[in-house]
């Protein structure tokens, strides 16, 4: 057994100190950014906020509304062949902002062949919940033998080592973030985490020496924790929470007590394996909770509440370009706040 004393932080742990600026108001702010892949060499330009893809999330309905403000969506991986075929034929303008989802199983392999054969999708998001096992790195391999024109994100790992690996072995981005999930029991249940803002921060470093790219996944409650990200380094960022609760989201509006919910669960938790697999195997623990998230009404509405936010972080430190706004970043250290709720564990959740 071994100790790190390093301090690891986490978004609530900072803040982004204003610095001088010139600009004289956010809508001189560009959120674009044009990004070359390393392995493919395509080039994407757009803003670069992804949809999760989780159940809720990952919809064709969300890629539409999001492909509108330049975002993109990673659809959930249970999606079929005939939604991908009818989606393509109708809407051939959002497809170059979708990521299809795998896993690392021989039958999501052919289902992804099967459907790229008839719906070219340029972006892959290879998904598992612990990214440091061979099966991954071989798997990602392989997949990158299979497709060597079509961009691959894969995940999640937390820690540089990794990261170099997987972009060697075939990964263009790869995405951070084990246990910092809104829905995510992960850190309760195992033990196993990583504060996102350090991950984020130590991850890019190691992606950008080799000319990858990261993707910060989880974690980000408002949009201030998304700029964050941005200013840690991370060049995508992946939103499952705040994108939840939306029209565009998967499931009924349900009301209880006068108020307007939509449920939310982990793609990890009961009500998830209930819904895909049947039932949970006897040998896994549920690390996702179910929640209901209130109804928040078109997505619209919250992409341009991120967006403003992140122009107007841009604008406090100068940033004329999202690109510059890492390089325009001190972070402060704050200290815990003291009127922070405990929120007992609750196992049922
Ligand atoms: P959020 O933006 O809601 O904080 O985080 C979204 C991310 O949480 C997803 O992209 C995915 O990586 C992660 N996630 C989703 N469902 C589960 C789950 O059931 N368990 C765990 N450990 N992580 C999950």
């Amino acid at each position: 057994m071994r100790i790190e004393y390093d301090v690891k932080l986490d978004f609530k742990d900072v803040l982004i100190r204003p610095k001088r600026s010139v600009l004289k108001t956010r809508s001189e702010v560009s959120l674009q950014r044009e990004f070359t892949f390393k392995h493919t060499q395509t080039t994407w330009t757009g803003v670069p906020i992804i949809a999760a893809n989780m159940d809720h999330t990952g919809t064709f309905a969300m890629a539409l509304a999001l492909s509108q403000h330049g975002l993109m969506t990673a659809l959930d991986k249970f999606l079929t062949q005939e939604d991908w075929e009818n989606f393509a034929k109708e809407h051939q303008a959002a497809l170059p902002s979708c990521f299809i989802s795998c896993g690392i199983s021989d039958a999501e392999l052919e289902k992804l062949s099967n459907i790229m054969k008839k719906v070219p999708v340029s972006f892959i998001c290879l998904d598992v919940a612990n990214g440091y096992t061979e099966r991954f790195v071989s798997f990602l391999e392989h997949l990158r033998e299979i497709y060597p024109k079509t961009v691959i994100m894969a995940g999640n790992v937390v820690t540089g080592e990794m990261v170099e690996e997987l972009i060697l072995s075939g990964a263009d981005i790869v995405k951070i973030g084990i246990g910092p999930g809104s829905v995510c029991t992960t850190r309760e249940k195992t033990g196993v985490g990583y504060p996102q803002l350090s991950a984020i921060i130590e991850c890019a470093d190691a992606a950008h020496g080799l000319g990858g790219q990261v993707c910060a996944d989880g974690g980000c409650t408002t949009p201030g924790d998304v700029a964050k990200a941005f200013a840690a380094g991370a060049d995508f960022v992946m939103l499952g929470g705040m994108f939840a609760g939306h029209d565009e989201c998967l499931g009924e509006i349900v009301e209880e007590k006068g108020k307007k919910y939509k449920r939310f669960y982990g793609m990890s938790s009961s009500e998830a394996m209930q819904r895909h697999h049947g039932s949970m195997a006897d040998y896994r623990a549920s690390e996702g909770r179910s929640v209901n998230v209130p109804y928040k009404g078109p997505v619209k509405n919250t992409v341009l509440d991120i967006l403003g936010g992140i122009r107007s972080t841009c604008t406090y430190v100068g940033a004329h370009r999202l690109k510059e706004l890492s390089k325009r970043t001190t972070f402060i250290r704050v200290a815990r706040q003291l009127n922070e709720v405990f929120v007992p564990y609750d196992v049922n959740k």
